[in-house]
Parts: structure tokens; sequence; C-alpha cells
């Protein structure tokens, strides 16, 4: 096999073709800029540089991390939704995160939720049950999208009603356009006086977002989400959304889904809190993610409560993964421990590679292709 050309390994070694060609030349091998050199005069003429070369399989890679068949039909159940609270500063994003949480305590667990998790499901009266990404607002969601993680199913933009729609609206709102991800319009503050309304629903007709009170598809719900003032209701559109989406898992799976978030903790070790998005989780699963792994040691809900398994559309925290994945990372769960392994460090040895040609290495694809 032919690898890259003359031009292409001195741009990996960061050195200029001339010099590689008159390398190559005092080594007997006469080559010119454009030539595709094979694996044994690039090994050659890299450790000459100081360059150690290691080929990869990428498709051998490819195949271990494919994408398992998709769920038939049949096996499809009903998921709750998942939902980001977005908006601009100040507009009572935490505030209505904290009264939907604080109001909607399972019984017997009152003042149960004291961790900040970074999401959390709340049950309500009617049995429905929704979960909230509680992230950092925009920075989160957008580090997440860049990762090409869609978690969120619906946003509810938060707008105060004392204030007009700002640059982190428009912001959220393009944001949630860009994912295809339905709107839900929060006007908050309607205690407050001065709380106009209308002229937030103006400013949004003047983006083209109509309202349904003036006449288009976005549901809208004036609150007061310091008071709690029609949450109920917000949360009620929230389930008329979702039921159009028709959102569906199959719990009887292995759990896939997406990291939140995930840090080190001096006495548990590495802790991350995680959404499943398909399948069931499970205390003792070998879980793969990005280029960690391990098996769950321990898995908690929001309340900090000890659980066994996490399906669909729930957030839970677990123990036991050897590092922390970046937020937006997809996790899966492997049966065999070498192949959960070997994908692992593959992983870990590319990125390392990525952004390191100081280190004097270079990895190619053992096809041909560069990495
Ligand atoms: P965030 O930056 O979007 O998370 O906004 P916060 O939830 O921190 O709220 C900003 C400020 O607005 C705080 O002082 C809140 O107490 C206040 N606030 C939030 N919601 C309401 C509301 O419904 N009515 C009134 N009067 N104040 C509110
Ligand atoms: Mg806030």
């Amino acid at each position: 096999t032919e690898f890259i050309s003359v031009s292409e390994l001195a741009n990996l070694m960061d050195v200029s073709f001339a010099e590689v060609i008159s390398k190559c030349m005092s080594l007997g091998i006469m080559v010119s800029i454009n030539q595709r050199l094979d694996a044994e005069v690039i090994e050659l003429v890299a450790s000459e540089f100081g360059f150690d070369v290691e080929f990869i399989n990428m498709e051998k890679q490819a195949e271990m991390e494919e994408e398992d068949d998709v769920d038939n039909e049949e096996d499809l159940s009903p998921r709750s939704p998942i939902v980001t609270i977005m908006g601009h500063v100040d507009h009572g994003k935490t505030s209505l995160l904290d009264y939907i949480r604080s109001a909607n305590v399972v019984a017997g667990e009152a003042g149960g939720i004291t961790q900040h998790i970074g999401a959390y499901q709340v049950s309500l009266p009617n049995g429905k049950e929704i979960t909230f990404l509680d992230t950092p607002g925009h920075e989160a969601f957008t580090a997440m999208r860049a990762r090409g993680a869609k978690v969120t199913d619906i946003a509810v933009i938060v707008v105060a009603a004392d204030d007009a729609v700002m640059p982190q609206t428009r912001e959220a709102i393009s944001h949630a356009q860009a994912a295809g991800v339905p709107m839900i319009f929060a006007v908050n503050k309607i205690d407050k006086d001065g709380a106009n309304p209308q002229k937030i629903y103006e400013q949004l007709s003047q983006m083209n977002i109509l309202v349904e009170e003036w006449g288009g598809k976005f549901q809208s719900q004036e609150i007061a989400a310091k008071k709690g003032l029609n949450i109920d209701k917000l949360l009620e559109k929230i389930l008329l959304e979702a039921e159009l989406l028709d959102l569906k898992a199959n719990p009887n799976r292995e759990g896939t889904g997406t990291i939140i978030e995930a840090s080190l903790d001096k006495g548990r070790g590495y802790v991350a809190t995680l959404l499943v998005e398909n399948g069931t989780l499970r205390a003792g699963d070998l879980v793969v993610s990005g280029q960690h792994y391990g098996r769950v040691k321990a898995m908690f809900n929001e309340r900090n409560k000890r659980e066994d398994a996490a399906g669909p559309s729930a957030p839970a925290v677990i123990l036991g993964l050897n590092g922390a994945p970046q937020a937006g990372e997809k996790f899966k769960v492997y049966a065999d421990e070498a192949e959960a392994k070997e994908i692992a460090n593959r992983r870990a040895q590319i990125l390392r590679e990525q952004g390191m040609r100081a280190k004097k290495h270079i990895t190619l694809d053992e096809i041909g292709r560069r990495l």
C-alpha cells in the first residue's frame, strides 16, 4: 500500500518537502514531491526525523464503533420529553428551573433534591414525567451541539415581560431553530409593574415567530417563575408539545445516551452525569464514552438515591469511569471488556496524535489514508 505523498509527510513532520527529498536521496531513494510512499519508506524517513509511525486500521475501528441496528417499531414505548430552558440573562431561567424542581418533589422526599447534577426529572400529578436539562444555558447547549449531540426535544425560551427580546433571546431562538428543536415561549415576570407580554409577542412576530395568541403555531405561556404562577400551565404545554413529537425509545436494550457533565471527585473518583436516550443503563454495565470506559460501580438519581437502572430520558449520576468524558460525548454499553478497552484506547491514541505533532509521532490509516 502507498500511503501519503512526500509533501504530506513533510507536512505531518512540520519540515519542508526539500528536506524530505534530500533525506530520501541520502538514503538512496529517489522521490518527487507528489510521489506516494509505501509504509517501509515512510517509517525509514520518519525515523530519520525522529518520528515513529503507527498504522491504525480505521475500517476495523469504524466497524467496531458501528451503530447498532435501529429498533423495531414494536419494541418502542413512549418516553418522556427532555427540555432545555434558555433565554437572556436575568430573564428568569434559574428561577423557573428551581420552582419546577422544588414544586414537583416526590412525596416523602420533600427537600430531597439537594444535588445539582445538570439534569433532573420531575413527576407531575398526572403521572407524566419531564426531564429538564439544568446546564448553564447556552454554553453547554452549544458545546453539546458542537459535538453533534442533540439531546433536547423541546426548548423553553424565557423572555421577561418587563424587558424585551434581547440578544441572548435571539441567540437561543437561533440555536433551537438550527437544531430543529420546537420552542415554547415562557413570558416571565408578569407580576411586575410594567410587564407587557404583548410587546414581547410583537417583537417575536418581527422575527417571524407568531405565538398562538397572535394566530401562529408557537405555544406560549405567561408566567411568574418566582411565585410559581401558571407554571402548571407551562408544564401542560410542554407535555402537549411532547405528545405531538411522539417520542419513543426501546427500554429493553443496552443503554445509550449522552454525557451531560463529568468531573473528578476526590472521594469518589470520576463522576459523570448522563442522560439515557435509549435502552436501560444498569449498575454493573460496562460503559464506553469517548476515550474513557469503566464498569458502573454505582448509580444515583438527582436526589442522590442509589438506583439499579435508568431508562429512556432518565438522568443518572454514575461512578466507575476511568476518566471524565466531555459534555456532549455519547456513551454506549459493551458486553466485552477487551473490546471496550480497545475502542477507548484507540480513540485516546487518535486524540493524542491529532493535536501533537510535536510529540514526534505519526498515525496513518492501515489502508493508506492519512489520519
Ligand atoms: P436567569 O439569569 O435567567 O437565570 O434569571 P434568574 O432566575 O436568576 O432571575 C433574575 C432575577 O429576576 C432574580 O432576581 C429573580 O428573583 C427575578 N425573577 C425571576 N422570575 C421572576 C418573576 O416571575 N417575577 C419577579 N418579580 N422577579 C423574577
Ligand atoms: Mg441563571
